[in-house]
């Protein structure tokens, strides 16, 4: 059972080791390509590369993140829901619902 823990701690720490040495050769290769050193670069990026596409130096971000709706809880696309003092609602009719009532955040 010991060894069992021991062997999960050793996977978390390996995980955090290579975290950490993956970010540190990204710093490298963003100072290089500062710099101007183009063969260092270019090795920099095979390396990360090989590590995995998605770890790149820009996080992939969602273009239109969902918002929670705080009326009824649904997720709506940023572009597409309704902002009213603060909270962010689906429709427009769950806007007036809220805007109604004397505190909307309490009473449900
Ligand atoms: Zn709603």
């Amino acid at each position: 059972m010991r060894n069992f823990i021991l062997l999960i701690a050793l996977f978390f720490v390996t995980q955090w080791l290579l975290k950490k040495k993956l970010r540190h050769a990204n710093e490298r290769a963003q100072a290089a390509a500062r710099t101007g050193g183009r063969a260092s670069s270019l090795s920099a990026r095979a390396e990360s590369g090989a590590n995995g596409a998605n770890s790149a130096s820009a996080p992939p971000q969602l273009a239109d993140p969902l918002i929670r709706c705080a009326q009824c809880g649904v997720h709506t696309p940023r572009s597409e829901s309704i902002v009213v003092a603060g909270e962010c609602f689906c429709c427009a009719d769950h806007t007036h619902r809220v805007a109604a009532r004397p505190s909307g955040r309490d009473v449900r």
